[in-house]
This record gives structure tokens, sequence and C-alpha cells, in this order.
């Protein structure tokens, strides 16, 4: 297949019959760690994927918006109107009206536009695939109209987007992720001050890799299960006098512990607390440049995912046991659970003997075989051409 920003503006001259004013490119990201700590007001560390969306876009007259996506292979065309009435445009097509209507209701002039939008980021794998479609819009809509928003104020506004136009309520990591992560660094964001860092993230120097390995596990109660963690930490805060877990330190979770008598709060509470630990110590190792001694972190985390939170699936624990017994030096689902993805470091000739013992013990289990890929730490949005 041809190289996604070439399809995008093939398919814009084939649509539009004229080449595109430009090329913006948006990636998916995979969370390094700190997994539900982002609506705890805690830390999370993600990096932006080599996967990624691309818009080849121009101007058109008036405020139109005409989008053709080369996955759902439509084109679609809204006006003002039905931008400004979040939920009148549906489907994908959402994702692009919201960008438009996070905009204008910021007080933007938006320009009308055509688009066509390619991407080789899988669709509802985790991997962020809707981010990286508003924040390739996104990009395209502010340079296409001079529009003054620099990209620290991006990220808030692709998630208005998803959170009021097409009504899903997901954090800040995402569109900050695709946003503003940057080329061999993994991004330390604290979901309270929303303030960055770039934290160096360099895995080739330390002759390693990372491997995603899509586990293909169906999202059982993904949402519903979301839900009751959310309360479960929320009950938990409360019942602990601070405004959120993120108050909490490791040097006090013992006492915190014994306030709490709900066993099943207290298992919430303390994934949420060690995990918010477990960022600050990656971020630490990673800046005095020790990559490798973050393995025991991942694994750490996903242990208590699987144990305290609750949240991995037989799928992912499998996937996550055959990495690391074939030598990966730590291994961790990545996302919100239930299914998604599953990262695995590894010394970087080892990528695929450890991605073939995760195919040998899924078949083993009868699942259905996973995909891989082997990644290292890529830019976040860019203007192309
Ligand atoms: P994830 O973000 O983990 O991939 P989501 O469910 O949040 O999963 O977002 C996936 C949805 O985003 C798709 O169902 C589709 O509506 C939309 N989407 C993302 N990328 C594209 C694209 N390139 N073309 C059309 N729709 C897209
Ligand atoms: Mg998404």
């Amino acid at each position: 297949m041809t190289d996604v920003a070439d399809r995008a503006t093939t398919g814009f001259r084939r649509e539009f019959g004229a080449p595109p004013a430009g090329q913006w490119a948006a990636p998916g990201r995979v969370n390094l760690i700190g997994e539900h700590t982002d609506y705890n007001d805690g830390f999370v560390l993600p990096f932006a994927l080599p996967l990624r969306t691309v818009a080849a876009a121009d101007r058109q007259e008036g405020a139109r918006w005409t989008v053709w996506s080369e996955l759902s292979g439509e084109t679609i065309d809204f006006g003002a109107d039905e931008v400004d009435e979040p939920g009148r445009v549906a489907g994908w097509g959402a994702y692009v009206a919201g960008v438009v209507w996070a905009l204008r209701e910021a007080g933007h002039d938006v320009p009308g536009a055509r688009l066509a939008i390619t991407s080789d980021v899988p669709l509802g794998a985790g991997l962020s695939s809707s981010a990286a479609l508003e924040a390739a819009v996104l990009t395209a809509l502010v340079d296409l109209g001079g529009l003054d928003l620099p990209a620290e104020r991006q990220p808030r506004l692709a998630q208005r987007a998803e959170n009021h136009y097409v009504g899903a309520p997901t954090g800040i990591m995402d569109q900050s992720a695709s946003i503003r992560c940057r080329d061999g660094h993994a991004l330390f964001l604290d979901c309270r001050s929303e303030g960055v860092e770039h934290i160096p993230f360099d895995l080739r120097g330390a002759g390693l890799a990372m491997l995603v390995v899509d586990s293909h596990a169906p999202h059982r109660h993904a949402d519903g299960e979301y839900a009751a963690r959310r309360k479960s930490c929320e009950a938990g805060a409360e019942r602990l006098g601070v405004p959120a877990l993120r108050d909490v330190t490791v040097d006090q979770l013992d006492t915190a512990l014994a306030r709490l008598d709900d066993p099943e709060t207290r298992r919430r509470v303390r994934h949420v607390v060690t995990e918010d630990q477990r960022v600050l110590d990656t971020v630490a190792l990673l800046r005095a440049g020790r990559v490798r001694e973050i393995g025991p972190l991942l694994t750490a985390s996903h242990v208590s995912m699987r144990d305290d939170f609750e949240i991995t699936v037989p799928e992912i624990d499998t996937a996550v046991e055959a990495a690391l017994a074939a030598g990966a030096l730590g291994a961790r689902m990545t996302g919100g659970g239930f299914g998604g993805c599953v990262l695995a470091l590894v010394e970087a000739d080892a990528a695929d003997p450890v991605a073939d013992a995760v195919t040998a013990a899924y078949a083993e289990q009868g699942f259905r075989a996973p995909d891989h890929l082997t990644v290292l730490p890529a830019p976040g949005a860019v203007r192309l051409t």
C-alpha cells in the first residue's frame, strides 16, 4: 500500500479535482504508564506512534465542510447549521464536525474547507484513532484559517469536540499526546494542571524497542465497568476527604487504606495511588537515561491493573505473561482495559521472538491471533507540506 500521505493527496485530487493546499498529520498514541489516573487528577505518560492520520485539505467558499475518508469510503458535507447543533452530524463525521463546532464555539472564524482523510491507525484498538482524526483536522483548519490557537490550547479544544459533539467522555490524554508529543520523547502530563513535560525516551539509543500487541479481545462491558471504576475512585476520595486520589501519596497509603472499610474501594484506591507513583518513578528513570530499568515498573502496573483495579481480560493477561516468559523486560496492558493493546519493552533484536511467543500462547488458548507492531516514540501533529 502506498504511503498514508500520498493516499491523502491522491484521494483529495480524485474527490475534489484539484491538488490540496497542504497536508497535516497527527499520530495515534500509546500510554507508557499511568492507567485510570487521568480522572483522578493524576499523571500519565503517553508517547506518539509512527502510525498517523493525514488530512489533505484546502479552503472552500462559505461555512461548508466537505470531507472524504478513505476508511469509510464516503464523502460527507455539512454546513454551519449542522455544526452548531451537537449531534446533527453523526458517525465518523461527528469527530470532524465536533472540531469545527469547538473552534466556532471558542470564537474562531473557521474557514470552510475540503478535506481528504487517510489513516494507518487502526480504529477502536485503543491506539486513539479518534484523537488522531481530531488533531489532523484541527491543525489543518488552524493553519488554513490562520487562527490564533497555539498548540498548548489545542488539546482542550479537541477534547471538547469528542466530549460534547461526539458524546464520548474521554480525558485530555489522547488529544494532548497526538498534538504535543515529540520525536524520541514521552509526554509527562499532569492531568490536574494540564502541564506537560517532554521526557527523553530514547529506546533506540538503549538498544530497545517497544512491541505493541493488539489483543483482539472484544471490549466486554467496557463502558459500564469504566463508569463503575470512576465511581469507586470518587467514593474513595470522598471518604478520605481529598479532592481527588491524586492527593494521596504512597507514604500516606497505609493510613488511607485503614480508613476504608470496603475491600473493593481499598483495592481501587491502592491501584490509583501506586500507579501515580509508578509514573513518577518511570519519569525519574527516563530523565536519568536508565531506560531499561523501567521494565519492572511496567510489569508492576500490569499486576496492579489485574489484581487491584480488575480491568484485564484473559487475552491480555496471556499476552503479558507470554511476553515476559519470552524475555521482555516489562509488559503491561495499555489503555482503559477490557481489551485493547499490550506493550512489551524488549531488546531491539528480540521483538520478533517475543511476538512469536505471544502468538503461540494465543494459539494454545484458542484465542484469535493477535496483531503486533514494533515502535519507537514518534512526533506529534505536524504540517507535512
Ligand atoms: P480509538 O480512538 O481507540 O481508535 P474510538 O472508538 O475512540 O477508538 O474512535 C474510533 C472512531 O473514530 C471510529 O469508529 C470512527 O468513527 C472514528 N475514526 C477514527 N479515524 C477515522 C478515519 N480515519 N476515518 C473515519 N473515521 C475515523
Ligand atoms: Mg478514542
